[in-house]
């Protein structure tokens, strides 16, 4: 018997190449000894950003009652924190019930998009995005629709691209905000636009907020929920990945907004609902965290401010990034990414996958190539702004020499 056993076709349309092949090969640089510079995701502890101290002890307080399931959306004690976030954040009438807890934020994507689509069904999800919305949607047997952001623009939202897109399959719409890859931070009006869009169209919003606490330069976050009306449906989706630094206790939220909206949705809710009793429930022990994390000190403000480590690391990031010649980067005002422009007169990539390659292999820098972010053309990267500003300079210096080397050719 040697019939080859295949992948499901409902995995045609789906990929995700931030962990794709590139990183095959720096695993194997590192398995013979040589030592990279991992630039290629967005994950701090790592890089010597540890979660703070009180959560730390509070999940290890509670690990010993922590060992049964809970309730499918989550503990009582962790989904009430959350709903006292969304009174700060001034998301109206969340209740508890309209709080569910995941395994970070990714599993209640994944969720969301096998609850609401049907075969065919539109996404509209921005260009460049954080490709697992892409990958969800097209899981969920939907079709994932992108709408350019506009880097003139500081990498705005598009609205004329969005309105020409709106078809009578779309369904919903994401916004990634701040975002991910470009680091761009929305101003208030331009996600009422987007939300008076759907109010048209009668689409659902997913507002992805995971960095709305990695702000820079004084720029504030306004949550999608906060601005729109009770008649329109919008999930929020946050988490303790980035903002409290434990992305591997694999814990985040989602919050269903809208309160007269909510009572069309009950079909879609009552969906959610089997899909989470489905997976019994999210890591216990550390929800346990959230709590803690939304009630304690802030102190992811402490490294974004004026001589924090996170706003001299992305300062770093984009003054070096603007002095090598035909590289270009809009400075982000929030995440931890910087999205640069690679001129393509001056460098004319045909594939940017290869690029990365290229670069891993020469100066042992490992990049995800725009295109992996669903970018239509191959003329960006995202570097990771996580490591200590010296190991940054040092890595774009060595970015630096890297394409000097390729315009000359
Ligand atoms: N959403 C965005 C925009 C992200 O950048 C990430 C992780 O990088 C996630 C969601 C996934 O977060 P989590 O760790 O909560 O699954």
């Amino acid at each position: 018997m040697d019939t080859p056993i295949k992948k499901s076709h409902k995995l045609h349309n789906v990929c995700y190449d931030i962990r794709g092949p590139v990183l095959d090969h720096a695993k194997r640089l590192e398995e013979e000894g040589q030592r990279v510079l991992k630039l290629n995701i967005g994950n701090p502890a790592p890089f010597g950003f540890e979660a703070p101290e009180e959560i730390l002890q509070d999940v290890m307080r509670n690990l010993p009652t922590a060992q049964g399931y809970c309730d499918s959306k989550g503990l009582y004690s962790a989904r009430k924190a959350i709903m006292q976030e969304c009174q700060r954040k001034q998301i109206p009438h969340v209740g508890i019930e309209d709080v569910y807890i995941g395994n970070g934020v990714s599993e209640l994507i994944v969720m969301a998009m096998q609850a609401l689509l049907n075969d065919g069904d539109e996404v509209l999800i921005p260009a460049p995005d954080y490709p697992l919305w892409t990958a969800a949607a097209n899981l969920a047997g939907g079709r994932a629709v992108h709408y350019l952001c506009d880097e003139q623009a500081d990498w705005a939202p598009d609205l004329e691209d969005i309105r020409a897109k709106v078809t009578g399959h779309t369904r919903a719409i994401v916004i990634i905000n701040p975002n991910n890859p470009t680091g761009a931070v929305y101003p208030p009006e331009v996600v009422k636009e987007i939300l008076e869009i759907a109010r048209e169209h009668d689409l659902i919003v997913f507002s992805d907020e995971i960095y709305d606490k990695i702000l820079y330069d004084g720029v504030e976050h306004v949550s999608t929920g906060a601005l729109a009306g009770d008649d329109q449906l919008v999930v929020t989706l946050n988490g303790l990945s980035k903002s409290y630094r434990c992305a591997g206790f694999r814990s985040g939220w989602m919050i269903l907004s809208g309160q007269v909206a909510m009572q069309r949705a009950a079909d879609f809710i009552q969906g959610i609902n089997m899909l989470a009793s489905m997976r019994l429930c999210a890591n216990v022990p550390a929800q346990h965290a959230i709590q803690t994390a939304l009630g304690g000190y802030q102190s992811i403000n402490d490294l974004v401010l004026p001589g924090g480590r996170l706003l001299a690391q992305r300062d770093i990031t984009v003054e070096k990034l603007n002095a090598i010649p035909g590289v270009s980067c809009v400075k982000p005002k929030g995440a931890l990414y910087a999205f640069p422009r690679l001129d393509p007169a001056v460098y004319p990539i045909a594939d940017d996958e290869k690029l990365v390659l290229d670069l891993l292999l020469q100066e042992k820098i490992l990049l995800v190539q725009g295109t992996a972010f669903n970018w239509p053309t191959p003329d960006h990267v995202r570097i990771v702004t996580l490591p200590w500003a010296d190991q940054l300079g040092d890595a774009l210096d060595r970015f630096a020499r890297f394409l000097e080397r390729y315009r000359k050719g």
